[in-house]
């Protein structure tokens, strides 16, 4: 629309990056400097000190592994300490170390870079690559997170965005922006289902589609569950042939040699999609006495098929639970809209069709569609026909009781954007000057296995008095407390070492799990046990 500034939508992949744009009211993707449709996440450093993103990045990636930054997104918002990132330590060629605020964080060429730094070099390629092709500057975006991202992964993710000079009007979940490119202007009333199997993530959301309102219902998935899985699996039975065939075990040794193979791996596993039969030849893939080794083994789809089916069973077992949360039938399901780039294999698409009896939805381009709604849904900002998203928390959020577990303020799967009011506490400590409360999210009612998203902290006068959680339609968390003038908002402060802060209350929780029973107990024994725990941190 030409009276209004343009805003381009973004899907910030863990694989690939997507930017689209809407011309007269139809979405499109916006092709790269090379022509192609899709932007590796790559960033790289070269040996001559040049920063490189994208295709280049990735071009010389198996040569330059140690300086070559990959698979980010699921580093971004992530504390160093947090159970997801020490998964991931040694997965990643690429050393990850602590940043600011205990952050999880990166080293390229010897130096470290906060991981919303390195998605802006990203999306900064993105930004000039659309004012290239769209002509004149661009400052608004939408960007797309996944729906279980949680507040600081959010925030990191408009971090990033800024940094690249955007103006972020929106972020968006991926399934919502989904179902906006297959429903928006539809005038549709169904019950959706989105299925994500990406490169590294299953995710799964049932939307209510009437009109131009989105609401979610559910939400779900698995942050280790992906294409990269499949990979693994042609991975471990090439390596078992080798071994077989040669006696050398190329499992110990040559990193090259195994980057060669796993881009082989998925090369053969995408090629399958289209062909019944492929051969993974890799010649000199090693020496043996100065004399070369070649690796040739073929593989049917068949055969892909019976050495992936189970991660393919295993999305369903989670789509079964998150349809049973909400008591959806899998018959009440009208469309099946696929997403990611793995949803592409056809047994994925062999087992919907056996599992929900309905295939799944053609015409919704799997790796285009998060970017086209994404870029709808920024078209649609401050129209008169905007879109109304009526989203779902996907985790829990809550505060920390002294007994090591979380006091749940708001519940998952609450509708947003939403408010819930409560009454501050006392201070735990009596006669302390302040009321402190340490926010958490996550599933588990437990402390340790959540994730810290800051501190509420207010002068102890102030208890009794309401405290509103007030969740934005981005799903961004706000506080605000009760002051004589109306309600004012607080910033959440950051605890130094949050992190020792949930490992001590690991080892309380633990010691006295038989005695806790249960969240809304919280003994006076335990409260002292709380105080002496955090006398040992220091204040921010
Ligand atoms: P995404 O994170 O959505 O970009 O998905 C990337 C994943 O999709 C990678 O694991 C790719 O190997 C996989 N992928 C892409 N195209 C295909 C295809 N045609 N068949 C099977 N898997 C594919």
């Amino acid at each position: 629309m030409a009276d209004r500034p343009r805003i381009i939508g973004i899907d910030l992949g863990t694989t690939n990056t997507l930017v689209a744009s809407v011309r007269n009211r139809i979405p499109k993707i916006v092709p790269t400097d090379r022509g192609n449709l899709t932007l590796p996440s790559v960033v790289a450093l070269s040996a001559r000190g040049d920063l490189l993103v994208g295709g280049v990045a990735k071009d010389q990636m198996v040569t330059n592994p140690k300086n070559t930054l990959w698979g980010t997104k699921r580093l971004i918002g992530r504390k160093y300490n947090s159970k997801t990132v020490e998964d991931l330590r040694g997965y990643f060629p690429y050393d990850i170390v602590e940043g600011a605020n205990g952050d999880a964080a990166v080293m390229m060429g010897g130096k470290l870079y906060s991981l919303p730094h390195v998605s802006s070099f990203v999306l900064g390629q993105v930004k000039t690559i659309a004012e290239q092709f769209l002509g004149g500057p661009i400052e608004g975006a939408v960007i797309s997170v996944p729906a279980y991202y949680n507040d600081n992964q959010r925030n990191a993710v408009k971090e990033a965005g800024r940094l690249a000079g955007f103006d972020v009007k929106r972020i968006v979940n991926e399934p919502t922006a989904a179902a906006l490119a297959y429903g928006f202007n539809r005038g549709l009333d169904q019950k959706v289902l989105v299925y994500d199997l990406g490169g590294g993530t299953f995710d799964v959301s049932v939307l209510h589609l009437a009109g131009n309102v989105f609401e979610v219902l559910a939400t779900g998935g698995d942050t280790f569950l992906g294409g990269a899985d499949f990979d693994n699996r042609i991975m471990e039975y090439a390596l078992e042939r080798f071994r077989e065939e040669t006696k050398v075990d190329l499992n110990t040794e040559n990193p090259i040699a195994l980057q060669r193979i796993k881009n082989a791996a998925e090369a053969a596993k995408i090629d399958l999609t289209l062909i019944p039969n492929v051969v993974i030849d890799l010649p000199y893939i090693d020496e043996r006495k100065g004399k070369p080794m070649d690796m040739r083994i073929p593989l049917t789809r068949e055969f892909l098929n019976s050495l992936t089916g189970d991660l393919v069973d295993r999305t369903f077992e989670i789509c079964d639970r998150v349809l049973a949360e909400k008591g959806i039938s899998r018959a009440e399901i009208d469309e099946i809209i696929l997403v990611g780039g793995q949803s592409r294999m056809p047994l994925v698409q062999q087992k919907i069709q056996a599992h929900f009896g309905k295939a799944p939805r053609k015409g919704v381009h799997p790796d285009e569609c998060v970017a086209l709604g994404a870029a709808l849904l920024g078209d649609s900002l401050g129209s008169i026909d905007a879109v109304t998203l009526l989203d779902a928390l996907s985790m829990p959020i809550g505060y920390a009781m002294p007994n090591g577990r979380v006091k749940r303020i708001i519940e998952k799967n609450s509708l947003i954007p939403m408010v819930k009011s409560f009454r501050l506490p006392p201070p735990k400590e009596p006669g302390s000057p302040f009321i402190e409360l340490d926010i958490y999210q996550g599933d588990s009612d437990l402390l340790v296995d959540n994730e810290y998203l800051g501190t509420v902290r207010v002068p102890s006068a102030a208890a009794g008095r309401k405290i509103d959680f007030r969740l934005t339609e981005e799903c961004l968390l706000q506080v605000t407390v009760e002051e004589a003038s109306g309600m004012r908002k607080v910033d959440l402060a950051t605890r130094d070492t949050p992190e020792q802060l949930k490992r001590a209350l690991q080892e309380v929780a633990s010691r006295h799990s038989q005695q806790v029973p249960s969240s809304s107990n919280s003994g006076s024994d335990d409260r002292g046990l709380f105080s002496s725990i955090k006398s040992i941190f220091r204040r921010g």
